[in-house]
C-alpha cells in the first residue's frame, strides 16, 4: 500500500473533515467508520471527482441521514478564488486562500492558467498549481524562496486550484511548478496525482502531469517508484559551486548524486525527464557552461528546458540576451541534447517563472 494512504484527513478548523482530496481508500475508512455500506466510498468518488459537486446536499443517491451525518463530519472542501488577473497574452493568474489545519493562520496561494492557441484554437492549457506556502529550498533567483516556509498544503488544497477555476473542462496538463518543493511535500503531492490519474478519480493519464524538483534525492525516488508522472529536475547551472550558490539545496543533494540516482532509471518510454534551466546573464549562460552541462547529461534521455530569467527587484540576476540563449541552445542541440526555450507566458502580471509570490492575509 502507498504510504500516502494513510495520512491523516487534513481536519479542518471546524472539526470537519475535507472529502477533496481524499483517496478511495481513505473514503473507504470514513465510510467504515460513519457505518455506511461499503459501495457508498465509490459512490462518494464519482460524486467527487466526476461530477464535481460543490455540496454534500447534491449527492443524492446518499439516503437523507447519510448526508445529514456527512454534513455534521464533512464538508467537501472547495474554495473559489479571491482574485484572478489577466495577462495581455491570456495566461491568468488565481489567488486561493488556504488556512493552516494547527494555527488556523490564513495565508494565500496561486495558481497560474496558461492556454496555447493553433490557428485560434485552444491546443493545449496548462495548469501550474502549487504545493506549499512559501518554500523552505531558498533558491536565491525566486521570489517564493525569498518568502520563507509557512505550511504545507493538503491534497484538496492542491486539487481545489484545477477544481474551482472556471477553465476546469479545458485543461490538458498539470504542472506542479508554482510555489513550493513538491518532493518536500509528497504525501499531499502523491496523493493529488493519485486523484488525478486513478479510475475512481479524474482518470487523467500520468503522461499529462509533471512534478518539478530541485533535487531533493529520497523524494524523488520515493516519486519515480510510486507515480508514473513526468519530472522535471531544476538544474540551473552544472558548476557544482556555482550552483551552490544561487541553490542551497546543491549542498545537501549534490547534482552529481541526482543524476547517479536517475540514471537508474529507464527514460525511454512513456515517462519524460526534463531539466529546467533559467538563464542568467554572466552566470551560467556561456558556452563553457553549455559544455558542462552537456558533459553532465551524456547518454541520459532526457531534454533541457531554457527559461529567461525574470527579473524582479528580489533577485540579484539579469536576463541573458536573446543572441546568448540561442548560442546555448544550438550548442545542446548540436551536442545531442534535445533542448527548447520555454515561451514566457504572464509576465506583466508576474505570473511567470520564479515570481508567485501568493499574499499573508
Ligand atoms: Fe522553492 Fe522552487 Fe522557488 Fe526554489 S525555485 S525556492 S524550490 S519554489
Amino acid at each position: 500500500m502507498a504510504r500516502y494512504e494513510t495520512i491523516e484527513w487534513e481536519i479542518r478548523m471546524d472539526n470537519k473533515t475535507n472529502l477533496l482530496g481524499m483517496t478511495l481508500l481513505q473514503l473507504h475508512e470514513l465510510c467504515a467508520a460513519e457505518g455506511f455500506p461499503k459501495f457508498a466510498a465509490k459512490q462518494l468518488c464519482d460524486w467527487l471527482y466526476k461530477k464535481r459537486v460543490e455540496s454534500i446536499d447534491a449527492m443524492t443517491n446518499l439516503s437523507l441521514t447519510q448526508r445529514a451525518r456527512l454534513n455534521e463530519v464533512a464538508c467537501i472542501g472547495r474554495e473559489t478564488p479571491v482574485r484572478c488577473q489577466v495577462s495581455k497574452d491570456g495566461t491568468k493568474k488565481y489567488l486561493f486562500p488556504v488556512r493552516r489545519a494547527e494555527s488556523g493562520e490564513r495565508s494565500c496561494i496561486e495558481a497560474v492558467y496558461i492556454p496555447e492557441t493553433k490557428s485560434s484554437d485552444l491546443a493545449r492549457a496548462t495548469l501550474c498549481v502549487s504545493c506549499q506556502v512559501g518554500c523552505k529550498m531558498g533558491c536565491h533567483f525566486c521570489v517564493t524562496g525569498q518568502q520563507g516556509f509557512h505550511g504545507n498544503l493538503s491534497a484538496g488544497d492542491i486539487l481545489n486550484q484545477l477544481f474551482s477555476i472556471p477553465e476546469f473542462e479545458s485543461l490538458t496538463n498539470v504542472v506542479f511548478m508554482g510555489m513550493g518543493e513538491p518532493m518536500d511535500n509528497l504525501d499531499a503531492v502523491l496523493a493529488a496525482c493519485s486523484v488525478l490519474t486513478s479510475d475512481w478519480g479524474l482518470g487523467w493519464s500520468p503522461k499529462r502531469i509533471t512534478v518539478s524538483t530541485v533535487g531533493i534525492l529520497p523524494g524523488m525516488k520515493r516519486f519515480l517508484d510510486e507515480s508514473q508522472c513526468h519530472l522535471a529536475v531544476s538544474l540551473h547551472n552544472p558548476v557544482p559551486q556555482e550552483r551552490q550558490a544561487m541553490m542551497p539545496v546543491q549542498k545537501v543533494y549534490p547534482l552529481a548524486e541526482v543524476l547517479a540516482l536517475l540514471r537508474q532509471y529507464d527514460w525511454g518510454g512513456q515517462r519524460r525527464l526534463s531539466f529546467e534551466y533559467t538563464m542568467f546573464r554572466g552566470e551560467n549562460d556561456d558556452l563553457a557552461h553549455a559544455a558542462k552541462l552537456a558533459e553532465a547529461l551524456k547518454g541520459l534521455e532526457c531534454r533541457v528546458n531554457l527559461i529567461r530569467f525574470h527579473e524582479s527587484d528580489e533577485a540579484p540576476y539579469k536576463t541573458s540576451m536573446p543572441s546568448t540563449i540561442a548560442a546555448f541552445q544550438s550548442y545542446l542541440n548540436r551536442h545531442g541534447i534535445t533542448c527548447t526555450l520555454r515561451a514566457s507566458r504572464g509576465q506583466d502580471i508576474d505570473a511567470a517563472c520564479g515570481l508567485l509570490a501568493g499574499q499573508k492575509e
